[in-house]
């Protein structure tokens, strides 16, 4: 009789340890950890996003712009780094919750595809070229040469469009802005459309082997972060912390440390 009552005492014992675990485990529905939100990027793009040396962590203006304005307004966010062209789509398929990534709000049917917030930095496109080109400007090139840049970008577009014209004889859009910087260096490509920016970022480490030239040329840029179409909420969030980085001066320190 006894031994009956201990395994019976022992299975009781065993079944309500596995229940408690089961309920302690794990997040309920009910948890109160909040979702962490995904910021999709390319971090090719310095000095707004980019890794270096083979480590895996992305820095630059819109790391620390963003994990600013996450701060303000107790957000929980991760970068994820992908190609540029997949960024818009990560937001549609439910991959990303924000896009920051240099991305010029005006382009396309962009902001048919994503709810964009309030302008954060304004650029334009400009042509870099090796330093010992004889090219003058975007307006001189030639039906022979190739240009490169980022496919899917507004200077992607720009090459595709001159080459669609007969102006070049080739737009080479490649996934990342190193793979451009490398084609100009090796003579495959005689001149790279790039963000005037984050041309100038390359150009602060390699003045001896490029150049810029001409002026700045396609439709002024206004770069906004991006959530998915409809998320009011969270872009209110996004453009009222991105106010208080303007007003507190925390914005006009992150330029100087990027872009001085
Ligand atoms: N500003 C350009 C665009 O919006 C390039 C952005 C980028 O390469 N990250 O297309």
């Amino acid at each position: 009789m006894k031994k009956k009552a201990f395994v019976l005492l022992l299975a009781f014992s065993m079944v309500l340890a596995f229940a408690l675990s089961a309920c302690g485990g794990g997040s309920s529905d009910g948890g109160d950890e909040e979702a962490t939100l995904r910021v999709v990027t390319e971090a090719t793009f310095a000095p707004f996003e980019f890794t270096e040396d083979g480590d895996d962590e992305i820095k630059g203006f819109d790391v620390d712009m963003m994990n600013a304005i996450a701060e303000d307004q107790g957000l929980k966010i991760e970068f994820i780094n992908m190609e540029f062209d997949s960024l818009i789509p990560a937001l549609e398929s439910d991959q990303g919750d924000i896009i920051a990534a240099g991305m010029n709000k005006l382009a396309g049917d962009r902001a048919e595809k994503a709810d964009f917030g309030d302008t954060y930095f304004e650029s334009d496109l400009m042509l870099l070229v090796k330093s010992d080109s004889t090219l003058t400007g975007i307006d001189a090139v030639t039906p022979d040469m190739k240009l490169a840049s980022q496919i899917g970008t507004t200077g992607g577009d720009y090459v595709q469009k001159l080459a669609d014209e007969g102006k070049i004889a080739q737009g080479v859009v490649l996934n990342q802005w190193t793979d451009s910087y490398m084609q100009l260096q090796n003579g495959d490509v005689q001149g790279v459309v790039v963000d005037k920016p984050v041309g100038e970022a390359y150009l602060n480490a390699h003045s001896d082997i490029a150049k810029f030239v001409g002026e700045p040329f396609g439709d002024h840029e206004e770069f906004a972060y991006a959530v998915q179409k409809g998320n009011k909420e969270l872009l209110d969030k996004l453009n009222a912390g991105l106010a208080n980085m303007k007003e507190n001066g925390t914005y006009d320190e992150l330029v100087d440390k990027w872009f001085s």
